[in-house]
C-alpha cells in the first residue's frame, strides 16, 4: 500500500516544507443564507466548516496573522525569507460572491512571493462560468486547487445531511473544472449517520475511479458539534458513532483503494474541542494521529515486507 500525503507532495514538488494559511474571503454559503436553504449542512458549525480560519478582515492583516500562527511550525533553521505557504480559503463558499471582488482578493494573495498557490473551498453548484474563467486564469499564474465538499455519494445520506445538491451536479462541475485544467480536492466524511462501512467505501471507490492524477482527497471524521442540526438529531435519536478502531480501519482501507497518484490531503478532521460532542476520542488529537500513523505503517509493512 503506497499513498501520497500532502506533505510528501509539497516536499517532492517544492523541495521544502510548506504550510497552509487559513484565510477568509468574506463569502457566505447559499445553503445557509436562503438561496438554497437556511439551515446549512447538518454537521456544519457557525464557522461554516472553517472554525480555525481568520475572521474576514483586511487581507494584509489576515496574511500577517495567519503567517504568525504557522511560523512556529517551521524549523528554526529555515529563515523567514525562505518560508513557503499555500493560502487556504476554507470556510463557507469561496466562489459565492461578486466574481470581480474575489478575483481581486485572490490576485492580491497570489502576488505574495512566498505564497505558492491557493486552495479554494466551495460547492459544486456555485461555480459560474465567469468564476470558472477567473480560476482558470489565476491557475496559469500559480496553482489553484478547488475543494469540493462531496461528503458521500449516497443520495439518501446527502439528503439526510442536507447537502443541497445531487451527485450529477458534482460530476458536471468536476468535468468543467478539469476541462479548465484545475486541480480538484474532494472531501469525504466517514461516519455519516445511517452509513455502513460498505457505503463509505463505495464513496472512496467512486473517487478512486473518477479523479485524475494530481487531484486530492480529504478524509474527515464526522464530528457532532454543539449548536448544529446534527447535534439536535443525535440528541433526539442517537446514531452510531465510529470508534477509533473503526475509523482507523476505514482510513487504512481507503488508502488501499485510492491510487497513489492522488494526493491525500488529510486523514482526519479537526473540529474545535470546545464544540465537540462526539466522538469524544477525537479530542485527543495526538493519540488519534499516532494510532492512524501506526496502523498505516503496519499496513505498508504487511503489504511490502521489505519496506
Ligand atoms: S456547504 Fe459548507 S459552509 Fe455551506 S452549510 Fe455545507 S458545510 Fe457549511
Amino acid at each position: 500500500m503506497n499513498y501520497t500525503s500532502l506533505s510528501d507532495y509539497f516536499k517532492s514538488t517544492y523541495h521544502t516544507k510548506v504550510y497552509k494559511l487559513s484565510l477568509s474571503s468574506g463569502c457566505s454559503c447559499p445553503n445557509r443564507d436562503g438561496k438554497i436553504a437556511t439551515g446549512g449542512c447538518t454537521f456544519c458549525s457557525a464557522g461554516g466548516s472553517g472554525d480555525f480560519a481568520a475572521p474576514f478582515t483586511d487581507i494584509e492583516d489576515q496574511l500577517r496573522f495567519a503567517k504568525e500562527k504557522v511560523d512556529g511550525k517551521f524549523s528554526k533553521s529555515i529563515p523567514k525569507e525562505e518560508r513557503r505557504y499555500f493560502a487556504y480559503f476554507q470556510s463557507y463558499t469561496n466562489t459565492y460572491g461578486d466574481p470581480q471582488r474575489l478575483k481581486g482578493l485572490y490576485e492580491r494573495v497570489l502576488q505574495e512571493p512566498d505564497i505558492l498557490g491557493l486552495s479554494i473551498g466551495t460547492r459544486p453548484d456555485c461555480i459560474s462560468e465567469e468564476m470558472l474563467g477567473i480560476l482558470a486564469e489565476l491557475n496559469r499564474k500559480k496553482p489553484i486547487w478547488v475543494e469540493l465538499g462531496l461528503q458521500t455519494i449516497k443520495e439518501e445520506s446527502a439528503k439526510r445531511i442536507r447537502r443541497g445538491y445531487e451527485l450529477p451536479v458534482f460530476e458536471e462541475t468536476y468535468r468543467r473544472l478539469k476541462e479548465a485544467n484545475l486541480t480538484v480536492v474532494v472531501h469525504l466524511i466517514l461516519g455519516l449517520p445511517g452509513e455502513s462501512e460498505g457505503d463509505m467505501k463505495d464513496s472512496v471507490s467512486y473517487l478512486a475511479r473518477m479523479l485524475s492524477p494530481g487531484d486530492g482527497v480529504k478524509l474527515q471524521l464526522l464530528h457532532v458539534l454543539k449548536g448544529t442540526k446534527l447535534a439536535e438529531e443525535y440528541e433526539e435519536e442517537p446514531f452510531h458513532i465510529l470508534t477509533l478502531e473503526e475509523y482507523t480501519r476505514l482510513v487504512v482501507d481507503a488508502l488501499r483503494i485510492l491510487p497513489e497518484n492522488l494526493v491525500i490531503h488529510r486523514i482526519t478532521g479537526d473540529g474545535p474541542k470546545s464544540l465537540l460532542i462526539e466522538p469524544k476520542w477525537s479530542g485527543d488529537k495526538k493519540r488519534v494521529l499516532n494510532t492512524l500513523n501506526q496502523a498505516i505503517k503496519n499496513a505498508v509493512r504487511e503489504e511490502s515486507p521489505t519496506a
